[in-house]
């Protein structure tokens, strides 16, 4: 009997379901992995940054994964616009929603809608080549930038903007956003963070890194570190963390052009500009119980650009259960949203963690597949799974591309890269339907 599953969303979350499945059903799966772009691997290549390449190396797991027996990438095509999830529900025996959270979260402060505050998703998105923003406009012209948020995204933000162009050349940045840098007036970035060091959600690694940059030096005011031997009672990889911000505060002045203020007690209340961003307002606040609570004392950070690194949320599909509140699918621990349709990833738990906490959710998801489907739908023979789809997708004219024609993008990107670079990025699909021919 064979299985037909189909998995929505072909990055770290798809590809770990898809592992999953097959480790489990073996050849007896067919596994349809499909995105609504031409080139999988999600938020390995969209959102990762493209200074960290060695993160992006599980790339050759997932890729093992796609040519895997029984397993498909079917690209350029969208659920919810190209084919529903009712007519997926229709076609396979089980239906994994593995689409991430690509919504900022607004800041909810007057003033966020003024032109030059974008949310991390759509910035990151755009250093990373997503074909959706490509176009964005990020304004450089003014010396300060905030950056809100105390996460690995917020510091992530923060190095592309403080580093050379020379340090981002063994990266796969955008190239519009290498040009963009090129001609940056950014000298001040500033990381806005409600709570203090203690609170920050930086892991060592990112936060030490920031020592490290050639023209650009952190910052932070020693007032704002809690007693030293507070730290002992942090977990040890906190502690670290911590220990890079006091070296931060100890550090002389460098005579480095750019400073990365960290502006711990601070939360945002207003963006402020006339018909643009040109100013950020700021509040003290004090720890109670662990929230920060505002003490009225107002701050102004001049800048032209304000990225709200503040989380995400996942899209909404019809028919498909919502928690607003936790800004993802409703479903169980396991992933079930109902039997037969699940979700992984962030689009199940929010999102939180790293690119291997993934990994179990594609593994709660398969056992909830095996709890709940006992029967498959059969295959090609029947009408259903991939051979139902493909039906259907002629039928509405949607042109879908595999694996094979991926790697023929990736070829393409890889022979026109950069001296030193991995890769130089598509980032316009009608250009890459016309290169698969
Ligand atoms: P995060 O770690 O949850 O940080 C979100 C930050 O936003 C927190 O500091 C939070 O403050 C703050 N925040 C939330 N709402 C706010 C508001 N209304 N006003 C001001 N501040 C607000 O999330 P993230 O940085 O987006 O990262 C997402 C996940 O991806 C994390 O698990 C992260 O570690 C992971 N990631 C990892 C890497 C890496 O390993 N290299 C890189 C990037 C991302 P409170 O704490 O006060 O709520």
């Amino acid at each position: 009997m064979t299985l037909n599953i189909a998995i929505i969303g072909a990055g770290p979350a798809g590809y770990y379901a898809a592992e999953a499945a097959l480790k489990h059903w073996g050849g007896a799966a067919r596994i349809d992995i499909i995105d609504r772009l031409p080139t999988p691997y999600g938020l390995i290549r969209a959102g990762v940054a493209p200074d960290h390449q060695s993160i992006k190396a599980v790339t050759r797991r997932y890729e093992a994964t796609s040519l895997g027996q029984g397993v498909r990438f079917v690209g350029n095509v969208m659920v919810g616009r190209d084919v529903s999830v009712e007519e997926l529900l229709g076609l396979y025996d089980a239906v994994v929603l593995s689409v991430g959270a690509p919504h900022d979260k607004a800041l909810g402060i007057p003033g966020d809608d003024l032109p030059g505050v974008i949310g991390s998703g759509a910035f990151v998105s755009w250093y990373n080549g997503h074909p959706d923003f490509a176009g964005l406009e990020v304004p450089l012209t003014h010396h300060g930038v905030a950056i809100i948020g105390n996460g690995n995204v917020a510091i992530d933000c923060a190095r592309i903007l403080a580093k050379t162009v020379e340090e981002l050349t063994t990266s796969d940045i955008a190239q519009h956003s290498i040009a963009a840098l090129e001609q940056s007036a950014v000298r001040d970035v500033h990381i806005v963070g409600r709570r203090g060091p203690h609170q920050a959600s930086f892991t060592t690694k990112e936060a030490g890194e920031l020592g490290h940059l050639t023209r650009a030096q952190p910052l932070l005011r020693p007032e704002d570190l809690p007693p030293l031997e507070e730290d002992a009672a942090l977990e040890p990889g906190h502690r670290k963390m911590v220990t890079h911000l006091r070296g931060f505060a100890a550090a002389e002045r460098s005579q480095k052009p750019v400073t990365i203020h960290f502006e711990f007690f601070r939360r945002p209340v207003a963006v402020e500009g006339k018909g643009r961003v040109e100013r950020l307002i700021l509040e003290t606040t004090r720890l109670e119980d662990g929230r920060a609570v505002g003490t009225g004392e107002l701050h102004a950070i001049p800048c032209g650009l304000v990225i709200g690194c503040i989380g995400y949320r996942t899209a909404t599909l019809p028919g498909v259960p919502y928690s607003a509140a936790m800004g993802r699918f409703g479903c169980d621990e396991a992933g079930r949203i109902f039997p037969g349709l699940y979700a992984s990833g962030w689009a199940r738990r929010g999102p939180s963690g790293t690119i291997g906490t993934n990994r179990p959710d594609g593994f709660s998801v398969v056992d909830a597949i095996v709890a709940d489907v006992p029967l498959g739908k059969g295959g090609s023979e029947s009408g259903g799974g991939g051979a139902g789809l493909d039906k259907l997708l002629l039928t509405r004219g949607v042109r879908a591309t595999g694996f094979a024609d991926w790697q023929k993008l990736d070829a393409a990107e890889v022979a026109r890269a950069r001296p030193g670079a991995p890769r130089e990025k598509l980032v316009n699909v009608d250009e890459m339907l016309g290169l698969i021919g």
